[in-house]
């Protein structure tokens, strides 16, 4: 039995570990099938402090979790599959290995949607981003494209005017999921030219990377090719809750719905990062929510053993 499990090992899971272990309880963290998260995918990371010079997304988590380890987390390099919450101790299953806890962290993140092009492997982070914050800075001056019509894409796009030449908005119907606000922003930014109804149904790299989006023109079919350096998918994310989706309160998107900073409906449940917050999905940020939730854990402990 561990005092603590925690789920996920992006920044919020990690930051969790390194302060549960601190505060003296045994923590054993399940790294799932992306040991290090969403930043494992991306390249350069400028904005998580204490970096002058940035650093690498794969070789920050990897910097992370050797310290949570060194410090004397456990981390298991298998994925829960099943829990059970319905009393204590609080049980945990990956695969046929069953794992008891007292408290139960959970920062297992959400998945960027991506529209599955048969290049989307070899080019993302030269090209194909999911994430205008975490790469818009890499495309200053260049022509970029931002596909999708909900408020992730008005935001995106013109968070990215404000770097590149010019931003395609790239919508697949003359209506927008957006807010009317977010929308009337965008058709009236100069830099940004909408192109709709389109989707993007394939693309054309060099050696550098991305050169050309192809874009089939919804109504009549015909392809187009578009010179862009950069195409960002902002088609929305999908919280990886689905295993948790029996004992933990959900929004109608499925992230867990947290009060007081990070407690779930189960006591003793505790939820941070990205899982529980689609508004800001920033390292920095999950690891500030990792380090409330390894706190709170602490101090239930404290209170309930
Ligand atoms: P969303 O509202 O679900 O919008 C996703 C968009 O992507 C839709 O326009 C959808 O097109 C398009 N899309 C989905 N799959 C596609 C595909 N395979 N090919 C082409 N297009 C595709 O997601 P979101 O924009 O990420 O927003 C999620 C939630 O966060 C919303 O509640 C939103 O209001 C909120 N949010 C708020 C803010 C803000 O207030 N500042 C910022 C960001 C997000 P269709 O419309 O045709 O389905």
């Amino acid at each position: 039995m561990s005092d603590v499990v925690v789920v996920g090992t992006g920044p919020a899971g990690l930051t969790a570990a390194i302060y549960t272990t601190r505060g003296g309880l045994k923590t054993t963290v399940f790294a799932g099938i992306q040991h290090g998260g969403q930043l494992t995918t991306t390249t350069e990371v400028e904005n998580f402090p204490g970096f002058r010079e940035g650093i690498m997304g794969p070789q920050l988590m990897s910097e992370m979790s050797a310290q949570a380890e060194r410090i004397g987390a456990e981390i298991v390099y298998e994925e829960i599959t099943k829990v059970d919450f319905s009393k204590k101790p609080l049980r945990l299953w990956a695969g046929d290995r069953e794992i008891e806890a007292k408290a139960v962290i959970i920062a297992t993140g959400a998945t960027a949607k991506t529209l599955g092009l048969p290049s989307e492997g070899p080019l993302m982070g030269r090209g194909l981003s999911t994430c205008a914050t975490c790469d818009g800075f890499f495309y200053k001056n260049k022509r970029v494209a931002v596909v999708g019509g909900g408020d992730s894409a008005m935001e995106e796009a013109n968070y990215l005017s404000k770097l590149a030449s010019e931003v395609l908005l790239i919508h697949r119907r003359p209506v927008f999921r957006a807010s009317n606000i977010m929308v009337e922003r965008t058709k009236k930014n100069p830099k940004i030219k909408m192109m709709i109804p389109y989707d993007v149904v394939d693309t054309i790299a060099n050696d550098a990377g991305l050169t050309h989006a192809v874009l089939r023109h919804i109504d009549s079919g015909k392809r187009e090719e578009v010179a862009v350096d950069g195409l960002f998918m902002a088609i929305g994310h999908r919280p990886n809750s689905t295993v948790f989706k029996d004992y933990l309160e959900t929004d109608e998107n499925g992230y867990l719905k947290v009060r007081d900073f990070t407690a779930t409906n189960v006591p003793g449940v505790f939820a941070a990062g990205d899982i529980a917050d689609h508004v800001f999905r920033q390292a920095i940020t999950a690891a500030g929510m990792g380090c409330q939730a390894g706190m709170q854990t602490i101090r239930y402990i404290e209170e309930h053993y």
